[in-house]
């Protein structure tokens, strides 16, 4: 795995330092109250579960899953699913775990939605934040780093579902996923 990796963005050291900033920022604004850490699943796990391992108040955790089906590396369509239910929403105060904000399509669409259920409140929190890809206006409310405008893998990021156990964070060579020239593009494929 790590020759696929053209250079390391984030590393351990880095990655741990950061989230303890944010986790500190979660708990002072957010701690007062009882609050839900929803994850957006697959590729969110392993910040969330080391983030709310660092917010020390009472927390509960909830999951949901957006697949976007594009062409591997760019966002296509929006699939939601496994969003909490009920009890789990209404009234509650939320805080939204993704592992990159890109175009902005799927944190504005999961706030929407978890609204629309009923949530009491809605803020969001983001490991990478790619500003340059923006096409909806949206921002966090709470972000580790910020990334250019690449193809990162690791700290559960992937690309065709592989690279999300990476312990850092890096840039995928980029000839692993650029099709050449006289390729046949590629069948849609699902990320996470
Ligand atoms: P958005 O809806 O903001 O465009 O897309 C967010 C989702 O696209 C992320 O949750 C992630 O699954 C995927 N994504 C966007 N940029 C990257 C990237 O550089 N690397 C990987 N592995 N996934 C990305
Ligand atoms: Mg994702």
């Amino acid at each position: 795995m790590h020759q696929d990796i053209e250079r390391v963005l984030f590393d351990e050291h880095e990655i741990r330092n950061g989230i303890d900033r944010v986790a500190q920022s979660v708990t002072r604004i957010m701690g007062a109250e009882e609050f839900t850490v929803v994850s957006v699943l697959k590729g969110s796990c392993i910040f969330a579960s080391d983030l709310i391992r660092r917010i020390p108040v009472p927390l509960q955790l909830a999951f949901v899953a957006a697949r976007s089906y594009g062409d591997g590396t760019t966002a296509g369509k929006l699939e939601i699913d496994l969003v909490p239910t009920g009890g789990e929403i209404e009234g509650r105060r939320m805080l939204l775990v993704d592992d990159i904000l890109d175009t902005g399509r799927t944190m504005a669409c999961l706030k929407k939605v978890l609204l629309e259920r009923g949530a009491a409140e809605v803020r969001t929190c983001v490991f990478l934040d790619k500003p340059a890809r923006r096409e909806v206006e949206f921002n966090a409310d709470f972000k580790v780093f910020c990334v250019e405008d690449l193809f990162v893998v690791g700290y559960g990021l992937d690309y065709a579902g592989r690279y999300r156990n990476l312990p850092y964070v890096g840039a995928l060579r980029p000839e692993l996923y650029t099709p050449e020239p006289d390729e046949v593009p590629r069948a849609a494929t699902q990320t996470q």
